[in-house]
């Protein structure tokens, strides 16, 4: 179950982890792109984190529309609208929950990937962010909240983007010789989920 104090909980834990691997995630982003994905999340992140850390809310749905109006306001790249979107569509699934069972929940992911693909005009094989969130949504689905497997889901999904061709987002204009690189999104995506289990486990 998740309450409020869970869902920034979610952000801090998030936030920690990007902070960590904000070297990473733009070494990521570099050859197939414009070595920028580490600096727009840890600032996004960063800010997000303040803003709900300050709040007092009454349901997870209230911290989601904070950080995804911070995301999109703070991110200039690609991905602060994406996770935003993803966010923002994660809140008004959830609106007026107090407490979101596992059910509420996944249907708030399920509504975040539906907004990310949107957005994006992205499907899964595309070499994005996509690509981690659609199985692990799938995965929540069929499994429910179980943090390690949870986990392995992520990873797994992150580490089988190098073999994609992007065709989607900046990695998209290096056609075949995006092969072989991990996706930035996907693995910040990842760091989202390995949060999550964290904070569930
Ligand atoms: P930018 O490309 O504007 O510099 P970032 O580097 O912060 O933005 O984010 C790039 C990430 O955003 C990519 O690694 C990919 O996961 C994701 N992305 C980019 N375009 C799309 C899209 N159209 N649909 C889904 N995800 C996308
Ligand atoms: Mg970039
Ligand atoms: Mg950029």
């Amino acid at each position: 179950e998740i309450n409020a104090t869970l869902a920034v909980q979610w952000i801090e834990k998030t936030n920690e982890k990007i902070q960590e691997n904000k070297e990473y995630l733009t070494s990521l982003d570099r050859p197939i792109g414009d070595g920028d994905h580490g600096l727009n999340m840890s600032r996004g992140f960063k800010e997000a984190l303040e803003k709900v850390k300050a709040g007092n809310y009454p349901t997870p749905a209230d911290v989601f529309k904070d950080v995804a109006m911070t995301l999109v306001s703070k991110v200039g790249g690609a991905s602060g609208p994406l996770f935003g979107t993803a966010f923002l569509k994660m809140s008004v699934a959830t609106a007026g929950q107090q407490v979101l069972n596992e059910s509420a929940f996944v249907k708030g992911l399920e509504a975040a990937l539906d907004g990310i693909k949107q957005r994006g005009k992205a499907t899964t094989g595309e070499k994005t962010m996509v690509d981690v969130w659609e199985p692990v949504v799938e995965w929540l689905q069929d499994n429910g909240f179980e943090p390690e497997g949870l986990l392995a889901e992520a990873e797994g999904a992150m580490n089988a983007t190098k073999n994609l061709t992007a065709t989607k987002g900046r990695a998209a204009y290096f056609k075949e010789k995006s092969v072989g690189h991990i996706d930035a999104g996907a693995a910040s995506s990842y760091y989202v989920f390995a949060a999550l289990a964290e904070v569930l486990g």
